[in-house]
Parts: structure tokens; sequence; C-alpha cells
């Protein structure tokens, strides 16, 4: 399901309204305000509005984001309770709107070793599921690209979280491209793809990936910088996203497009990856080793090729 993140502004239900205009199969909203600590009682007019706009979206699937606010990482009690905190705010909110999955970034340690910031969001995410038992709220973490002292680089990180949840059942993974790369796994072409989906698999078992962030990255392999970009413009190349968008058994999960550019970029984004999916050449990219300048303008007018632009309105 190929779809990008889209703006609530003006309600709760209008993402539904993008999400027809552009032909998106999911959206991912902010379920809450993003920026802020206070979090407003929903009306039940909204709730009513926007489950109205889900049933006539004709089967738009829709996953939420936790505001980056939320730290269950964090070396500072104050902050990791507020984070509880809010993360059951976010399931409930989830749960009124009958959004199945949230994703969410696993936190930052600070100054303290990864391990014990890993046993604090453990603690966090126990609490946060034991006081949330009647929901079926699934939490997604999300794969992270390494910046500063972000925790979830590793994928034997998540099978550390997962394995030591009680209620395992309601933990998910959400697979970010662009931070896969940049945190040093190499997904470039369908071969390399394959291979780190294979190392997924082994460390955590597939069956944890909820969902995709369909996003280009903006610096190179390992580089722990979490730049998306335009997909095609960045270093990861075409090849992949045709191969995560053809695959048969990936083809259920939300893939969501996170482009910088909201407007264009998102659209193009969505355009290629839906051209991608339905063309029956097999794109290939250069490789990596042999890529030059000319290479790279190649692969360019390659994804142009897939393009079309966003309709003036
Ligand atoms: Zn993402």
């Amino acid at each position: 399901m190929i779809g990008s993140n889209v703006s609530t502004v003006g309600g709760i239900d209008k993402g539904f309204i993008q999400a027809k205009e552009w032909g998106l199969e999911c959206i991912q909203i902010y379920i809450t305000p993003s920026r802020t600590w206070t979090v407003p009682k929903r009306d039940a007019k909204s709730i009513h509005n926007f489950l109205q706009a889900w049933q006539e979206s004709g089967g738009v699937a829709v996953v939420g984001h936790v505001p980056f606010l939320v730290n269950l990482g964090s070396p500072n009690p104050v902050l990791f309770h507020k984070s509880v905190d809010r993360l059951v705010c976010e399931i409930n909110s989830a749960e009124e709107l009958r959004i199945r999955n949230i994703i969410m970034h696993p936190g930052a340690c600070g100054g303290r070793p990864i391990e014990q910031a890993l046993d604090q969001v453990i603690v966090g995410l126990n609490e946060a599921i034991s006081r949330t038992k009647c929901s079926s709220t699934n939490i997604l973490l999300e794969t992270m690209a390494g910046q500063g002292r972000t925790l979830g680089a590793t994928f034997e990180q998540f099978a550390y979280i997962t394995e030591h949840i009680e209620d395992g059942e309601r933990i998910g993974v959400c697979c970010d491209t662009c931070h896969l790369y940049a945190s040093g796994y190499d997904i470039r072409g369908r071969t390399g793809f394959s291979k780190v989906m294979h190392e997924i698999g082994n460390v955590l078992g597939m069956t944890k990936i909820k969902a995709f962030h369909l996003n280009d990255s903006k610096h190179p392999l390992g580089s722990h910088k979490d730049k998306h970009c335009t997909i095609g413009k960045g270093f990861l190349g075409i090849e992949v996203f045709q191969a995560i968008v053809q695959s048969e058994a990936l083809s259920v999960l939300p893939m969501v497009i996170e482009n910088p550019d909201r407007d264009c970029g998102s659209y193009n984004d969505v355009t290629l990856l839906k051209e991608l999916r339905e063309s029956r050449d097999r794109v290939k990219d250069p490789e990596p080793t042999e890529r030059t300048s000319l290479q790279t303008e190649l692969l360019l007018d390659d994804a142009c090729r897939f393009r079309r632009r966003l309709p003036r309105s």
C-alpha cells in the first residue's frame, strides 16, 4: 500500500481529502499535536467526521506517528515519565479513531550506555501496554539512522526490546529505508535489499515488520545522518524501491513516503513508486562501485522517466 505522510491542518479527517486527490493507498498522520505536550480532548464530532471520511475513502490504511517529543530512553526521569504518559495518551487517541498501528522512534540515550537506555525503553513500553490492556493498537518502533545517541540503529537492539516485552504481540517494527542505509545496512539494489531482509528475518523475524517508510537518503552509507530526500535523488538508487513495491509479501504493509517537500516531492514519489510497481521493466541501478557522475545522471534520468508532474490546481 503506497501512501504518504499527510497534514491534518484543518481537522484530523483532512488527510482523506489528500488521499483521494493523490490516489494514496495509505496515509500517516499525527494523531495528537506534534510539538506540544498538551493534548486537547477530542470531541465526538471530530471522531465521527474522521470515521466517516475513513469509511468513504474506500479502504485507505491509516497509521499514526507518535510526536518526536516522546523519548522513552531519556536519562531524565521527569521526561521519561512524561513520555510514558504521552504514549498512553497516543494509544488511547488511536483507539478512539480505530487506528491499529502507531509508529514511534525508540528514543535517545543521552550520555549513558545504550543497554541501560534500552532497559528503560522496555520498562516504558511495558507500562504503556499494561495501562492500555483493552487496546489492540500496536506500537511500531522505527529503525533509526543512529544519529547522535539515538537508539534503534541495529536490528539487534529491536530484538533485545521485543524479547523483553511482556506483551510482545503489540510491538512491531517500521523499516525506514533512509535510516537503514544511513545506519549502515546496504539495501541498494534487489540483492542488497534481499540480504538485509534476510538479516532482519534472522535477528528479529520478518513478521515483526508491519510498515515501511520509503525515503531516499541524502547522505552515504553509514553516515548516521537522518536526511530524507526525493526518491532517485539520493544515494539509494531506484532498484531497491522497485524491489519493495513489487514484493508480494510486503504489498499488504503500509509504505509511507516522508518527503521533506510535502507537495511536489511527495506527489512525485507516489507517482514514481506506483509506476515502478506496475512496470514490467526491471530497473537496474549502476553498480555502486562503478557509479560515475555520468551514471548518476542516467540514474536520475531513469527516475524522471517514471515521473509525472504535480497537476496544477
Ligand atoms: Zn521515517
